[in-house]
């Protein structure tokens, strides 16, 4: 069995819809995949109803956490989609975003890019409703401002650039018990490994449940680390792309094995 629990879809910040993406797995040959957009569940209907059980659709999405070392992704597995308090946190997100984008925005202004909030919309893929900075980012190459979507993050939009600001939505303690009391399964997605020594106790005594170990590029070492981590402390371990689009290869190249992640699949009865 292959599987991908970290995909993207333009529901947030990925290049392909819900359905298109359920056709790329099916095509990479995957055959259980998780939507895990960033701070909304909008693209799971549509990519569950283009699957006709032809791919397993787990239902996901991917918390931008803020904690006092900065942003922490955590992942909820299994969520159910229509828990109304989950709706209430992707409802605000939206909004909270689209300020973020609009004080990035007006960041940029001193650096002679001048591009306004209903251009980054306009440009972005139809249907994008939680805006990030990848938006920000295409709409300056589309614009000619920068070359390059990296280029963007280099000099304005990564995290210590001068257009950075963060996303303030809610803590890593407020996202498990959101993700608890919507049937989920709380995971730490591409967990820092520095990070991780430092906080994993009280992530633990908050709730967390796994840890995601199996990524395209991690290393052998990181992987063996967060697998013994997982081990002694109970936690589960899980694997994902984190693919956004076609410039990060094809989808279903890298999978993971039932195997590899078989306490999170038997958690949520698969
Ligand atoms: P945001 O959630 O708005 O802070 O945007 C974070 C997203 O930006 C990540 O999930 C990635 O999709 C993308 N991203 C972060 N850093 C880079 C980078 N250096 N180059 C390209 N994309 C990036
Ligand atoms: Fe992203
Ligand atoms: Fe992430
Ligand atoms: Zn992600």
């Amino acid at each position: 069995m292959r599987i991908d629990l970290h995909i993207h879809s333009t529901a947030s910040d990925g290049s392909l819809s819900p359905s298109a993406l359920v056709w790329a797995a099916r095509a990479g040959g995957l055959d259980i995949i998780a939507i895990a957009d960033h701070d909304t569940v909008a693209g799971i209907g549509e990519a569950r109803a283009a699957s006709q059980d032809r791919v397993h659709v787990i239902p996901a999405l991917e918390f931008s956490t803020t904690h006092d070392c900065g942003e922490v992704h955590i992942l909820g597995y299994f969520i159910d989609p229509a828990y109304s308090d989950l709706l209430a946190y992707t409802l605000d997100a939206v909004e909270k975003r689209r300020e973020r984008v609009r004080g990035m925005l007006a960041r940029l202004a001193p650096y002679g890019i001048s591009v306004t909030l209903d251009e980054v919309v306009q440009l972005a893929e139809p249907g994008t409703r939680m805006l990030g900075r990848p938006h920000i980012a295409r709409a300056l190459v589309r614009r000619g401002f920068v070359q390059t979507v990296s280029e963007a993050f280099d000099r304005f939009l990564g995290d210590s650039a001068p257009a950075f600001l963060p996303t303030e939505l809610i803590s890593p303690r407020n996202a498990i018990e959101l993700i608890h009391a919507a049937g989920g399964l709380a995971v730490w997605a591409h967990p820092r490994i520095s990070t991780l020594e430092r906080e994993i106790d009280r992530f633990v005594s908050w709730g967390l449940d796994g840890l995601e170990c199996y990524r395209p590029n991690a290393s052998a070492s990181d992987i063996r680390f967060i697998e013994a981590l997982s081990s002694r402390r109970g936690l589960m371990v899980t694997g994902g792309s984190d693919w956004h689009g076609a410039w990060q290869g094809k989808l279903g190249d890298f999978y993971v094995n039932g195997s590899d992640i078989e306490a999170l699949l038997d958690a949520g009865g698969i």
